[in-house]
């Protein structure tokens, strides 16, 4: 096999030779020179277990800094243990951040790992880049983590290096562990006065979400870890710089009944139909992971906040701010609100409410929304005012 680096004939092609030649592993070279691995990974390389007598046992290490990568990365959800051995998993766009992570980590005894395996459900060769280590190295991480260890600052920031995503000027972190969540909001509220939010449909896989309040909560969180994050590799393009931005579109589907009051036409019956509502996203494009938003985050949200909710339904009835008139107008504005806490890129709905018939709306951004609160177009029959008014002494005249 020829190496398209250095075009040396090889009897193998392997990162040993790679390593030597171009600083590339074998799935960075298998995409820059867009081939399969497959063809570049023999049998006897694939799905290889490894024996734990291949790393050091390593005292409890006495490395805080090291310590509050791992617990990082374990608040990220990152750290798989096994029996046997435990390991790091990282994307290959972010190698350079995995390796940068090893330079701490060695003080567990991990070592970087480039594996291949053969994976059934996608009939191919696939890459895993992996920080590995003896199980009973990390064997502390068992225990509860500790917020109040030095170096809070260090966890945060790669908990943020590998999880976070800042979407319009705010910054979403999944957390792998439900449990923390309460006590991590506290704690940054309490310690750097930066608040989060938990975001209970949370959407993506199991765990926790959570995003910052405000937009200035965004800045100070992202300045209190600037330095930190600035020397973490591919972080500063990520959190501090601007770049391409893309609009992203989901279409989902629901069946609802609805009619219109005082309406002088077919619409005031109850009818059926089936509606459509198109979610569009605008922001920037994440380096890291090639998306403005992943496609199935935007759709699990859309289906657990407003589809769960009026698919099925009498739009009348789902509450009280569309109960006088659920037209695609008001149905927008309503939809709008509850997205926006989870899409602050939301840039427009379109709700079609038969082929020929849709709207199409944009609401207030995140931070207006916070201000100005609900709209008043859907607040008018629960207003504790309505009631109230002098002229309302004729209504109980009238009613005797
Ligand atoms: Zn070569």
């Amino acid at each position: 096999m020829k190496c398209l680096e250095c075009h040396q004939d090889l009897a193998r092609l392997d990162n040993g030779h790679l390593a030597d030649c171009c600083g590339l592993t074998l799935q960075e070279y298998a995409i820059r020179h867009h081939l399969p691995l497959d063809i570049l990974i023999d049998q006897d390389r694939l799905n290889l277990q490894e024996s734990v007598n291949h790393y050091p046992r390593v005292a409890t290490s006495d490395n805080p800094l090291a310590r509050a990568y791992l617990t990082g990365l374990s608040l990220a959800g990152k750290v798989c243990r096994a029996p046997g051995l435990s390991f790091i998993e990282g994307d290959v766009k972010r190698l350079e951040l995995l390796l940068w992570c090893l330079q701490g980590l060695e003080a567990f005894g991990f070592k970087y790992r480039q594996e291949y395996f053969y994976a059934d459900h996608s009939h191919r060769v696939i890459a895993r880049n992996r920080l590995k280590t003896r199980s009973d190295n990390v064997e502390f991480l068992q225990d509860h983590i500790d917020l109040d260890a030095p170096n809070l600052l260090d966890t945060l920031a790669v908990l943020v290096a590998f999880n976070g995503e800042l979407h319009t000027n705010y910054l979403f972190i999944p957390l792998a562990d439900t449990e923390i969540c309460a006590s991590l909001l506290q704690k940054m509220h309490q310690q750097y006065r930066v608040t989060f939010k938990s975001l209970e449909a949370c959407a993506r896989s199991q765990g926790a979400l959570m995003r910052t309040e405000t937009e200035r909560d965004t800045r100070e969180f992202l300045s209190l870890i600037k330095d930190r994050l600035a020397s973490m590799p591919g972080c500063e393009a990520r959190f501090y710089l601007d770049g391409p931005r893309a609009t992203v579109v989901k279409e989902l589907l629901f069946d609802s009944a609805h009619f219109i009051t005082d309406y002088p036409g077919k619409c005031s019956n109850l009818h059926g139909g089936r509606y459509s509502i198109k979610v569009k996203v605008a922001d920037r494009i994440d380096p890291a992971t090639g998306f403005v938003l992943d496609y199935g985050y935007l759709k699990a949200v859309v289906e657990q906040l407003i589809i769960s909710q009026l698919d099925h339904q009498s739009l009348n009835y789902v509450g009280a701010e569309l109960a006088w008139r659920s037209s695609t107008e008001l149905l927008s504005i309503f939809i709008w609100e509850q997205l926006i806490e989870y899409l602050p890129g939301l840039t427009e709905l379109q709700i079609h409410e038969t082929a020929r018939s849709y709207c199409r709306y944009t609401g207030p951004s995140l931070a207006e929304f916070q201000i100005q609160g609900p709209s008043p177009l859907l607040t008018h029959f629960k207003a504790p005012e309505l009631g109230r008014s002098p002229l309302r002494v004729k209504f109980i005249e009238s009613s005797g």
